[in-house]
């Protein structure tokens, strides 16, 4: 046994670490810690493959590709739908790769929502991403209704929300629920079959947003009873920037008119019938709309592979390994030194990241990106850590927290300004 705040004690979890052959099939910068795949993950060579075989194609098939070659691109939505089911707890037909994630919230949101007679408000979070926010205020408009018919349950510390008061708010005025599965900043997962039983209890449609969860931890969504989900796949999927999004439809809703239909609704084997009649897809391809983004999903495919050869249990298992060796790190070497770790510690409510404040976190950061450790900050003084399964080592965590000590022992953050950056 080697001690464990030690380098060598690190190399040695790393030694026995049943997933570290996947470091090796990403494209990592050597001389830096890569500790923010919850914002974007890394390039694989699997990713770079598969996009570099979709250009192929069109290169060497032109409008052929759609039907021919090993890669169909006319499929290839459905295609990526089943790689994801299984990561999402869901059957193939259940789950397709489309736009992105907010107009995927869009769509759901403009088929979901139907506000009748006392139930007209959606119920969401105060501390989930604001880009859910504005979709949602903008379907409200779209129907007629001001912003006061968002109910947004607040948080008591500003970090975690309790299940019990979004039950509680889940009032008879309110017509559709959606909510993160993992929080962006602190990293809570919420109990999402416990919330879906609760509002099903109350005749609510609930959704909820993966953008944080997928990829770093288990679903089962099916079993769940969640009426439908959505998620990006550049965070930690792996896609790459711009990456196209996925979408959960219960199959409870197969045949839903889709909100925002376009003739890639179509089920496949009418839309080319061209009719002005739409035979909408019975199935998640539904909430398709028009020409899928190829070069976009192109990524997924290599990306995928990785995950379902891996196995998301084996991810999470190393996951919850990393931040929990990040955490006692941090509270070994950082004790004093003004950083609360603000995410949940136990393993049923910790997402994918460590999450934590300090008032200089924003020079932290800038410090710590010229020592060559990428973290994420998240204003006004939050710093996500993400240690990731498929490519990073313990001992990356343990470089990257003593990078963190050495920038507050000698104050290296100084010499930045306290403010972000236009990306942070
Ligand atoms: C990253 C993220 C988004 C981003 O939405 P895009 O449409 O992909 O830009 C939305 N919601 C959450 C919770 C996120 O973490």
């Amino acid at each position: 046994m080697t001690e464990t705040y030690t380098r060598a004690h690190a190399r040695d979890m790393d030694a026995h670490d049943d997933l570290r052959m996947y470091r090796d099939e990403f494209y990592l910068n050597h001389e830096s810690v890569y500790m923010d795949g919850n914002s974007l993950g890394l390039m694989s060579k699997q990713a770079e493959r598969s996009t570099l075989n979709i250009l192929e194609s069109w290169k060497t098939q032109g409008i052929n590709g759609w039907t021919e070659g090993n890669q169909p691109w006319y499929y290839l939505s459905e295609s990526l739908g089943e790689k994801m089911a299984g990561l999402v707890g869901a059957n193939h037909e259940e789950v397709i790769a489309t736009g992105s994630t907010t107009v995927d919230l869009h769509h759901l949101v403009s088929t979901f929502y139907q506000p009748e007679g006392k139930r007209t408000k959606i119920l969401a979070d105060a501390l989930t991403f604001p880009s859910d926010i504005y979709a949602l205020k903008a379907q409200l408009r779209l129907k007629g209704y001001d912003e006061s018919h968002l109910v947004q349950v607040e948080s008591e510390d500003g970090h975690l929300l309790n299940e019990a008061d979004i039950i509680d708010a889940m009032t008879d005025d309110i017509a559709l629920i959606v909510l993160p599965s993992v929080l962006y900043r602190s990293g809570q997962i919420l109990d999402m079959k416990r919330l879906t039983q609760a509002a099903h209890e109350r005749n609510i449609p609930i959704g909820f947003d993966l953008c944080h969860s997928i990829g770093a931890i288990p679903h089962d969504l099916h079993d769940w009873n969640v009426d439908f989900a959505f998620w990006c796949t550049y965070k930690h999927l792996n896609g790459g920037p711009g990456s196209v999004a996925g979408l959960f439809l219960n199959e409870k809703h197969f045949g839903v008119t889709p909100g925002l239909a376009g003739w890639f609704s179509s089920a496949k084997n009418k839309q080319f019938d061209m009719e002005h009649t739409l035979t909408p897809a019975t199935n998640a391809g539904a909430f398709q709309i028009g020409t899928p983004h190829l070069l976009s999903a192109a990524p997924l495919i290599g990306a995928l592979d990785l995950f379902n050869d891996a196995g998301i249990d084996r991810v999470r298992r190393k996951s919850l390994e990393l931040t929990d060796y990040m955490m006692s790190l941090i509270d070994h070497e950082l004790d004093g030194y003004g950083m609360v770790i603000c995410n949940p510690r136990n393993h049923d409510q910790r997402g994918g990241h460590v999450y934590v404040e300090h008032p200089e976190a924003a020079r932290i950061c800038k410090a710590l990106k010229m020592k060559n450790v990428i973290p994420d900050f998240r204003t006004p003084s939050g710093i996500r850590l993400a240690p990731v399964a498929l490519y990073n080592s313990f001992e990356d965590v343990y470089d990257c927290v003593h990078t963190l000590k050495m920038i507050m022992d000698d104050a290296l953050y100084e010499q930045f300004e306290n403010v972000r950056d236009v990306v942070s």
